[in-house]
């Protein structure tokens, strides 16, 4: 979609430190990190936000999930544990508008959050 930021990193138009891609996904490193691990999934599809799953999509987040133990073994963070968080909306503090997942790990992570 034009002007959507992580559409332009899916096509390699703004670079990013991206870790993992195939025909479906691309995970690329946080510009902002909130922790010492933290990566973003992505579809190459563009979907707004978690409000636009629907079954025409489930093998998108199928795959995204089936992806992250080894995006978590490749990160080093399989056997100290991460978290995966959405973020949809303005009071779910959603800043982009195409979906992500944040893989966060490499230290103790507070709960709950802010
Ligand atoms: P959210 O607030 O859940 O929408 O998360 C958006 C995330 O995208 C934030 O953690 C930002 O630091 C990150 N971000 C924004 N622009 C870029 C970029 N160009 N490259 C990498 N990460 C980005």
């Amino acid at each position: 979609m034009k002007d959507c930021i992580f559409c332009k990193i899916a096509n390699k138009e703004i670079p990013s430190k991206i870790i993992y891609e195939d025909d479906t996904i691309v995970v690329f490193q946080d510009i902002e990190p909130q922790a010492p691990v933290h990566v973003l999934i992505i579809p190459k599809q563009h979907i707004s936000s978690l409000n636009d799953i629907d079954e025409d999509k489930a093998g998108i987040i199928s795959h995204i999930f089936t992806q992250i133990p080894d995006l978590a073994k490749e990160l080093g963070v399989h056997e100290s544990g991460y978290r995966v968080v959405v973020n949809c909306g303005a009071d779910g503090g959603q800043s982009v508008g195409h979906l992500h997942y944040h893989l966060l790990g490499g230290r103790s992570l507070t709960w709950p959050p802010g």
